[in-house]
């Protein structure tokens, strides 16, 4: 077992904070859209919640910014619970070692996509939560059902990231009919996009987003109310999710450096889950290679050496 929270938490976080803000290697912020491309690189913000239900903050952490990928463990969550593991007819569960906006696997697996955190995934899972419902719906659902979560309903949309994503979203909306002509979507394309757009656009900080996490590392439980938002069984394969695929294609590489089933957002946003014992948000707008957060990923490197929280860790650390 990985040992239980480390005795200073505060101090590993504050330590990690100076760290990273005396970095200069920050990598490359996303500058496809305009409200990703002039957010200030030298943001660094990173949140622990523990199981106890404290929270450990240091730097940029209660500045909101856009969680982008990170939205697809939300959003699956919720389709999960609409369709149970039917689900999984429709999207694989396998890492696709391709780029998260990849096209070329699709066709040789039928418009099934890999798995639900590449970016045809979660258009699947966005047809999904759209069922039943109007768009403008489905996006309130998803932005009251992560305002729950974290117990905050000062979480907002960005509006004009979702129309930044709209208006270059050229690629996903080749996904999108590309999955429809093989009947993996069943809504108008428009309208799940919009869905997808807007979740993306889902703007946080890093003390909200590890407080959404909280449940993955409570059995699926909500801490604040007991009740049950997934089963255990169903939190225990999104954190088996997000460690095999929550890296686009850098997911292998997390794993071997931090250990620590996470999903990242091209925003520079992480969140990590470790089960029994915290969910943590970091935040840092420059991108490596792979489209991670740079300092986000060294930070939970540090975080992990430091606590022995990976969860391939079977000592204490030393
Ligand atoms: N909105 C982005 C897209 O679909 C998501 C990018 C990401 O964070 O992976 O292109």
């Amino acid at each position: 077992m990985p040992v239980t929270a480390a005795p200073d938490l505060q101090a590993i976080v504050d330590r990690i904070a100076g760290e990273m803000a005396a970095r200069e290697d920050r990598g490359k912020v996303a500058d496809y859209i305009p409200g990703l491309a002039r957010v200030d690189p030298r943001h660094f913000g990173i949140a622990v919640t523990t199981h106890d239900g404290k929270v450990h903050a240091a730097g940029d952490a209660d500045i909101a910014f856009s969680i982008q990928s990170v939205s697809k463990v939300f959003a699956l969550t919720i389709a999960l619970g609409k369709v149970g593991d039917a689900l999984w007819k429709r999207v694989g569960r396998e890492p696709s070692g391709n780029a998260f906006n990849s096209i070329v696997q699709l066709e040789a697996e039928h418009g099934i996509p890999r798995n639900p955190f590449i970016n045809a995934g979660a258009i699947v899972v966005s047809d999904v939560v759209l069922a039943g419902h109007e768009p403008k719906e489905a996006i309130g659902e998803i932005l009251r059902f992560v305002r729950d979560l974290a117990g905050d309903d000062g979480i907002g949309i960005d509006d004009e990231v979702a129309k930044g994503e709209a208006e270059t979203g050229f690629r996903n909306t080749a996904l999108a009919n590309y999955m429809r002509s093989f009947g993996n979507i069943d809504h108008p394309v428009d309208q799940v996009l919009g869905v997808y757009f807007h979740q993306c656009a889902l703007a946080m900080t890093c003390r909200q987003l590890a407080r959404a996490g909280r449940f993955l590392m409570h059995e699926g439980q909500h801490p604040d109310t007991g009740f049950n938002i997934v089963s255990p069984m169903r939190a225990r394969r999104i954190n088996a999710l997000m460690m095999l695929c929550g890296h686009y294609d850098g997911s292998g590489e997390f794993a071997f450096r931090v250990g620590i089933p996470g999903k990242s957002g091209v925003g520079g946003g992480i969140l990590c889950v470790v089960p029994g014992i915290a969910s943590i948000a970091v935040w840092s707008p420059g991108l490596n290679e792979r489209g991670n957060s740079t300092l986000g990923s060294l930070a939970l490197e540090r975080l992990a050496a430091a606590t022995g929280w990976s969860i391939f860790n079977q000592r204490e650390p030393g």
